[in-house]
């Protein structure tokens, strides 16, 4: 009996896998190197191949694909956005990606990605609270306690040296549960119960909440000058978090226009509103933080580069290690052109 050719596996990287490489690198490490991955991504921006995210939208939520290649590699995400689950008791965003070599199309990696996404978001919004944000900024206001959370805080403290996070949820028990996560990180944690009082003393004021619908999460009074938001949660049309006169007031930094144009915040703004694109403030062709009463946003919809940059890192950071297993998933006969006599030849 011929056996059947497996000289093409996949590494695949289950949930429990990607949990065991978070503690094994130790969660800050990994989210200063996700960071770096992103900041090197980002510099060779021009390069990549570059299109916004493929959406599927239905009444409760968007189902999308974000592919990207820089040549060499190709990637793609699948990831899901619905408020709803929450309160059925599901995640609102799972996520797996894929990494393939461009020369022979052969994936080289399938991981899950719902911690992956956390993990890259969180790593993004700290690597551009480093240029964007007030020198010195150490407290931050998150509104918004769900499943991001933890890793927004955890990511600015080892990346920004955030020792202060002021959390509001609308549920109290968010807010327990992010407090709880947060005890032993080496942050004060306070616990608000207005939005107001969250911002209080904060130079960095995230918002990570997940509502269909054009929210008002920061009204344009509660913003004073000098501070730096980071908007997570406004990612979809018809999904926004800040009041309009605060994008006109606030200069504004995003991944890649053509899909923040249509799932950011500024899709509350005119198509010609004036935005920065973050590449370049990294590359230091266009300012980022210009004095002390600039108000800075990152006007956060989260780009298929990015989910790049974390599966190569993944790819990686699993050589040598039992991190992963292999998956038979592509058929690849000793003869390329006899895939029906591979198939004959299993049945024996
Ligand atoms: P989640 O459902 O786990 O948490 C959202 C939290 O927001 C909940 O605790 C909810 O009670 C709270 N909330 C809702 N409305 C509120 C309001 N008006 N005031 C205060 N709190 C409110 O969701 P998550 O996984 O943490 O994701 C949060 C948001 O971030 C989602 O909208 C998601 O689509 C978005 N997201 C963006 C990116 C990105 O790259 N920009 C990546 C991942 C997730």
């Amino acid at each position: 009996m011929t056996t059947p050719s497996h000289k093409a596996l996949v590494p695949f990287v289950s949930v429990d896998n990607m949990m065991r490489l978070v503690h094994s690198i130790g969660i800050e490490t990994m989210l200063r190197d996700l960071a770096e991955y992103v900041e090197v991504d980002f510099k060779r921006w021009e390069l990549f191949d570059k299109t916004p995210r493929v959406a599927s939208h239905s009444e409760v939520g968007v189902i999308e694909l974000m592919p990207t290649s820089d040549g060499e590699a190709y990637g793609f995400k699948y990831v899901n956005g619905h408020p709803k689950n929450t309160s059925e008791g599901l995640q609102t965003v799972t996520a797996f990606g894929l990494l393939a070599d461009v020369y022979t199309g052969y994936p080289v990696l399938l991981t899950e990605m719902t911690m992956l996404t956390a993990l890259r978001t969180a790593a993004t919004s700290a690597m551009v609270a480093k240029y964007l944000a007030p020198k010195g900024s150490d407290t931050m206001a998150m509104i918004g306690n769900g499943a991001q959370s933890e890793f927004q805080t955890l990511a600015m403290k080892a990346i920004c040296g955030l020792k202060t996070v002021r959390l509001f949820d609308k549920d109290p028990a968010a807010t327990e549960k992010c407090a709880r996560n947060l005890a032993a990180a080496g942050l004060k944690v306070v616990r608000c119960s207005t939005p107001e009082e969250a911002i209080e003393g904060a130079q960095i004021l995230t918002t990570c909440t997940a509502d269909k619908q054009n929210a008002t999460i920061l009204t344009d009074n509660m913003v004073g000058a000098g501070v730096h938001i980071n908007a997570i949660g406004g990612d979809c049309p018809g999904k926004t978090e800040l009041a309009a006169g605060i994008l006109t007031r606030a200069d504004v930094f995003v991944e890649f226009p053509p899909q923040t144009r249509v799932e950011g915040e500024i899709q509350q703004m005119p198509e010609d509103f004036a935005v920065t694109e973050l590449w370049q403030v990294i590359l230091g062709q266009k300012p980022g933080r210009r004095d002390d009463k600039q108000i800075t946003l990152f006007d956060s919809v989260g780009f298929a580069i990015e989910d790049f940059s974390a599966l190569r890192y993944i790819r990686d950071r699993i050589k040598d290690t039992e991190f992963f297993i292999d998956l038979d998933m592509l058929a690849d006969p000793d003869d390329p052109r006899d895939l029906f006599g591979m198939l004959q030849r299993s049945q024996s």
